[in-house]
Order: structure tokens, then C-alpha cells, then sequence
């Protein structure tokens, strides 16, 4: 290609005048020639001016080797406004589409955003005024290019269509006039163009990646990656025995632990020799969970960085307990035995697991899906309200993922086998949307029945339930709080309903209706956790362990945790102190340092030491700041004795209504349904009482 053989048509904006049909060229006034025309003419074989947007799109129809060039502002009156001129670029660039042609803008406007927006509204290029016969000599190359791409679908044979250099005509003539219009009218040939299409869509990727990147930047709060990944023996063993422990704690643990603790529960799943293939290396791992580690706001008391290793955990503990992991264990077993449900769970599956996991919060921004809905932020425009900060957490996960090269797990985007891992992913990242919580409780509930029912004639769906087993699990794990031994299951209640008021705090700061589990004046401690267990928790427990019935160990200390807020309940409101712990916490906490850390914890209770303490049922109170006291006073209704709790309270039912519900009004609410009484526990009448919080997020 060769400038001589390319020809210019320079486009200048219509000139504003009175609306008038003409059809006669012969009245139409000669534009005003641009004083760089005749540099120009040096370089190409033909150069036209016409500011008709019609005359210059059909002579690039009958001259595929034609530059357009948008001249913004040489013209007589005054230049367009910016943004006149970012549309009138915008609309060329569109009629233009099926033409291939590269449009570049020329303007004497210097201002970098106002290029960029130009680039942005599809030009090819921008070339700042005065015209030079340097940058003019190189304008070709646009054209160039542009032909490479289409060239190439030529080659593909998806583009008939479009024209090889046999077509260029080369006029030899040069001209200011007015281009004659041709009656050779274009019908809808994009339908069939693929190499616009791949143009369009390579300019939608871009589009898309700078979309991602604003969310990101607006939605993390990324601090510089700090701490390295030499880990002593002594301290792996420290740590892994922490990992296999149910009293597991992030609160103990440093931010660097907390990431060494997820690279050790990792290591058996990517150690495993059917997953061989994957070729994560370990300091790949650090780096990828080393950052999202920072994407978590740390802000937040309870949606941070240890709620998504204490989530890993669960996750990992629940699987040793399955007899799903270690890998090697599933390799000896007496092949004569049943098959159990936990047997569909692959390799694969358990890494899409853990990374749903350690991901399943990233970057949340310490507030649910209702007040982002509520205050319509542009979050919940995006995702249509739906599962809002869900969607957004996989998101982002999958963003750090693919910038940490961990988007070529099996077998790299694409493939079917990663299609696969990443529903695994996105599906329990998604089935965490507390809103869809007893949907998900009947899905589990008819999983155990067909599950029991299924003979070896029978064939079951095994994808369908392997992704009901990992959404099962990763649930029960991000509400698995209210079954963790007493104490941890303690500080995590406090952190949430700390995260909650918050909430509402801001609520009432912006004017906004203040949800009944946000009010700092309404939550009481108990009676959220009480009302929680019996209502939400439990039966989703109660239904996995009728497929697994290895999860026994979480429901019955699920049973005795509810045992404990109850007589908590009353041992507060009978002698005005808190008391966190009884026998089995000791031994529990036997060899918890108690230590919580300032990252995380901001727990108000402290255990000085373990000796302390008297054996229940007479519990000794914690050693209390008169500060915490007086806190512990306020937040815990000392007041007067709060109703029992016997049903799912009105003012909650008001903003979360049952998705079994009758009527069909208000549609959109259904999604947001929030915990009617689940697991057999369905009460007599709803009535006014107090609120119990963890139903919003978890
Ligand atoms: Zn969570």
C-alpha cells in the first residue's frame, strides 16, 4: 500500500442553516477548503472536501482505499462544542460501520481528555492541528491497518464481502468539489459482515476491560502487597494444625498467617496428581492470594479478609470430615462399600470450591444487597438487583484470578473442562445470597430424598448434584459462625452486628429507612443469634446432614451453641453481666492464647485466662472494662427482658417477605426474601419482637 494510491475525504460539520429538501447538487455551496489541503494533496492521490456526510459515505462505498478525515473545527462560524463534536464523531463512526474505514479526527482542540473521548466515540486516530506534512505522510498506515484486520477475516473466508487491493481505483485526479453523490445504496450487509463484527466486538472488549477496571478501582481499596512466604517448618506445622482444627480462629492469626493458612489448606488440593496439569507454583499462589487478601476491606468488622479464610476453612474441614480430602484417603477405600453423595466430588471441584471460597466476599464493601438496592447505586443497576453483591464479588474474583495467569486452570478459558470450573466457582459464589437461602434449603431437602432413593440402575444428574453438594457446603460454611465452639461463635456474632449497626448508623446518617437489624437501638445480641439458629441455620445444617451425614458434628454443636445463647439470655438479663463461657469452652480454648488481633477482632470481650474461669452452670464473667460494660449494657437491651423469640419478627417479615408467597405483586421483592421460618419451625403468627440480624448477610 502506498499513499499515492489512497484517496482523502476530508468531512467537515454541517454548516447550521434553515431546514431545506436538497436534491440538486448544483446548489449546494462549495465547502471551505482547510488551509492544510494542499499538504494533503502532496502525499495523497485525491483529496475531497465535502461537509454532505451522505456524499462522503458513498464515495467510501464505491473507494474502499479512502481515509476519512473529520475535520471538527475549519470552518467559518465557530467550531462545535465538544460534546456536538464527540456525538457528530460518534454518529459518522456508526453510519460508517459497514465500510471499513479508518476515520480520523483532526481538530486544533489539544485537550487529552477530549482526544481520548474522540478515540473512545471510535476514531482511528487524532491528529492535533497544525497539519504537518510528517504526521500527514504517516496517516496511511490507519488505513493500513484497518485492511490488516479485515485482510485477515478475508483469509478466514468469513468476509466475501469486503474488498481485496485488486479494488482500489486510484483517481488520479485531485478535487475540491462537492463529491457526486452515487445511487449505489448499501442494504444491510452488517448482518453479514463479520469482520465489522469482529471490529466491533475487539472495540467492546476494550470497552468492557475499561468497565471492569473503573469497578474495581472504585469498589477495592488495594494497600501495596506486604510479607513474604518463607515459613518455617515449625510455624507450617503450628498453622496446619490450627487449619484441622473445628476451633479454628483467624482472630489469633496475623494477616501474613491468615495467608499462609490458606496456601497450607490449598497444597493438598494442588498437590494432587490428577491435578498435575494445573502448574499453579506456590509463589503464584502467595502472589494471587496475597492480593486478593488486600482487596478485602479490612474496614469492616466482620466482611473482611478472616471472614474468607475462616470460610476456607470450613469448606476445608468439612471435606476432611467427608473423607473427601485427603485425595489419597478416597484411593484406599474398601471399594466394596456404598458410594457416598461426597463421592462426586472431583479434585477439580474441591480447588473451584476453595476459590469460591477465599473469593466468595472480595472487595465487599461492608454494606448488603438492600441498601445498595435501596439507594440505587449503579452496583445494583448493573446486576438488576439480583444477587448484586454476590455477582460482583465473582467478578472481581475472577479478575484477580486472570491477572495472576490463574484463569489457564484446566485448561484455560475457553476449554469445556474450565467453562465447568468456573460454573463450579460462580455457582457457590452465587448460592451465598442469604436472599435465596431457602430455596436452597428445599433444593437440599429433595438432593438427600433422591439421593437415598437412587439405586445403581438409576442414573442421577452428577453435575447438577456435585454443584448442589458445593453450594451446600460453602453455605453452611459462610454461616458456619453459629457452630463454631462457643466462644469464636461469640466474637463473630458481635462483629457482625457491629458491621450491621454500622450500617444503619449510615442509614440514619443519609436519611435512608434504617432496616430493624441495622438499628443499634433494636439488635439485641441473643435474640438475633437465638432467632438465626433456630430459623435460618438449622435447617439448612439439619437438610446437609441428610445427605451427608458426616455433618452431624456441626448440627450438634449447632444444638448446643442455641442451648448456650438461651441460657445466656437469661443468665444477662437475670444478674445485668455477660458471661461468654462454660466447661467445654475451657477445654475448647485450652490452648487459645486469647490473643485478638488489631487487624481483624474487634471483639469486646477479652478472656484474661483460662483458670479464671469457673465450671457452668454458674459461669464466671469475663474480666470487663467499664467501658465494655457499658457497651455490653447498650447493646444487649439491660433495659428490660426481651419478648421471646418464637417466630420470625413483623418488622423483618416487612422488608423480606417469603418467596413462597402467595400473590404475585411486587415481584422484584421476591428476590430479596429473607428467611421465613425454615426446618419445621414454622410459628403459629408472626408477631413484633426482637430482631435477629445475620439473616441480611453473611
Ligand atoms: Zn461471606
Amino acid at each position: 500500500m502506498d499513499p499515492s494510491h489512497c484517496t482523502v475525504v476530508i468531512l467537515q460539520p454541517p454548516t447550521p442553516q434553515p431546514f431545506m429538501i436538497d436534491d440538486d447538487n448544483d446548489q449546494k455551496q462549495a465547502p471551505p477548503q482547510p488551509c492544510y489541503l494542499s499538504t494533503l494533496q502532496s502525499v495523497f492521490a485525491q483529496v475531497s472536501v465535502t461537509s454532505h456526510q451522505t456524499e462522503a459515505l458513498a464515495w467510501i462505498k464505491e473507494h474502499p482505499s479512502t481515509l476519512l478525515l473529520l475535520d471538527l473545527d475549519d470552518q467559518e462560524d465557530d467550531s462545535l462544542d465538544c460534546f456536538a463534536s464527540i456525538s457528530w464523531v460518534s454518529s459518522i463512526v456508526q453510519h460508517a460501520e459497514d465500510d471499513n474505514v479508518p476515520i480520523i479526527v483532526c481538530s486544533s482542540n489539544g485537550n487529552p481528555s477530549f482526544m481520548l473521548d474522540c478515540i473512545h466515540a471510535g476514531a482511528a486516530d487524532y491528529i492535533l492541528k497544525p497539519m504537518r506534512l510528517d504526521v500527514v505522510k504517516t496517516l496511511f498506515l490507519a488505513l493500513h491497518r484497518r485492511r490488516s484486520h479485515s485482510k485477515m477475516h478475508d483469509d478466514q473466508g468469513s468476509s466475501p464481502a469486503l474488498s481485496s487491493d485488486n479494488a482500489i481505483s486510484p483517481v488520479a485526479t485531485t478535487t475540491d468539489t462537492p463529491i457526486t453523490p452515487t445511487h449505489n445504496h448499501h442494504h444491510h450487509q452488517q448482518y453479514n459482515d463479520d469482520s465489522n463484527l469482529h471490529l466491533r466486538v475487539k472495540d467492546l472488549l476494550e470497552k468492557d476491560s475499561r468497565l471492569t477496571k473503573v469497578l474495581l478501582d472504585t469498589y477495592t481499596s488495594m494497600s501495596p502487597i506486604t510479607g513474604d512466604t518463607y515459613l518455617s517448618s515449625d510455624d507450617a506445622k503450628q498453622l496446619q494444625e490450627k487449619v484441622d482444627s473445628w476451633c479454628f480462629s483467624p482472630f489469633e492469626l496475623n494477616h501474613q498467617d491468615l495467608i499462609h493458612c490458606v496456601v497450607l489448606m490449598f497444597s493438598p488440593v494442588l498437590s494432587c496428581p490428577s491435578l498435575d496439569h494445573l502448574v499453579i507454583t506456590q509463589e503464584q499462589l502467595y502472589d494471587f492470594i496475597g492480593e486478593l487478601s488486600t482487596i478485602y476491606h479490612d474496614g469492616n468488622p466482620y466482611h473482611n479478609f478472616a471472614h474468607a479464610v475462616d470460610v476456607l476453612q470450613c469448606s476445608y474441614y468439612t471435606l476432611r470430615q467427608l473423607g473427601v480430602l485427603p485425595f489419597d484417603q478416597q484411593q484406599h477405600r474398601d471399594p466394596s462399600l456404598p458410594t457416598k453423595p461426597q463421592d462426586l466430588l472431583r479434585p477439580i471441584d474441591v480447588l473451584a470450591l476453595f476459590i469460591a471460597a477465599i473469593g466468595h466476599d472480595a472487595a465487599h464493601p461492608g454494606v448488603n444487597n438492600l441498601f445498595l438496592i435501596n439507594s440505587a447505586t449503579p452496583l445494583a443497576l448493573l446486576y438488576n438487583d439480583r444477587s448484586v453483591l454476590e455477582s460482583f464479588h465473582s467478578m472481581t474474583l475472577f479478575q484477580i484470578m486472570k491477572k495472576h495467569g490463574l484463569d489457564q486452570i484446566s485448561g484455560g478459558a475457553g476449554t469445556l473442562n474450565y467453562q465447568e470450573f468456573r460454573k463450579t466457582v460462580v455457582t457457590s459464589i452465587l448460592a451465598t445470597d442469604m436472599s435465596l437461602h431457602n430455596d436452597y434449603v428445599t433444593k437440599i431437602k429433595e438432593q438427600a430424598i433422591r439421593l437415598q432413593n437412587r439405586s445403581a440402575t438409576t442414573k442421577v444428574d452428577e453435575e447438577q448434584e456435585r454443584l448442589l453438594l458445593c453450594s451446600a457446603i460453602i453455605k453452611c460454611a459462610d454461616i458456619s459462625n453459629v457452630a463454631r465452639p462457643f466462644l469464636h461463635s461469640t466474637k463473630w456474632a458481635e462483629l457482625l452486628v457491629e458491621e450491621f449497626a454500622c450500617q444503619g448508623d449510615l442509614e440514619k446518617e443519609l436519611g435512608m429507612p434504617v432496616s430493624p437489624f441495622n438499628d443499634r437501638e433494636k439488635l439485641v445480641l441473643e435474640d438475633s443469634q437465638i432467632g438465626f439458629i433456630r430459623f435460618v441455620a438449622m435447617g439448612l445444617f439439619q437438610q446437609v446432614r441428610e445427605v451427608m451425614q458426616e455433618m452431624s458434628f456441626a448440627v450438634d454443636q449447632l444444638e448446643s451453641n442455641l442451648e448456650r445463647w438461651e441460657n445466656r439470655k437469661h443468665t444477662t438479663h437475670d444478674s445485668g453481666v455477660s458471661t461468654l463461657v462454660d466447661n467445654d469452652e475451657q477445654e475448647n480454648q485450652q490452648d487459645s492464647t486469647s490473643t485478638v488481633t488489631a487487624t481483624k477482632a474487634k471483639t469486646m470481650f477479652d478472656r484474661e485466662s483460662d483458670t479464671s474461669t469457673s465450671p457452668a452452670p454458674a459461669p464466671s464473667p469475663y474480666n470487663i472494662q467499664p467501658t465494655t460494660v457499658e457497651f455490653i449494657h447498650s447493646r444487649l437491651s439491660m433495659e428490660g427482658p426481651p419478648n421471646e423469640m418464637t417466630s420470625m419478627p413483623t418488622m423483618a417479615m416487612k422488608h423480606y417477605t417469603s418467596p413462597t408467597k402467595i400473590d404475585d405483586q411486587d415481584d422484584d421483592l421476591s428476590t430479596l426474601s429473607h428467611f421465613p421460618a425454615s426446618g419445621g419451625n414454622q410459628p403459629p403468627g408472626w408477631h413484633d419482637g426482637p430482631v435477629y440480624c445475620q439473616c441480611t448477610i453473611q
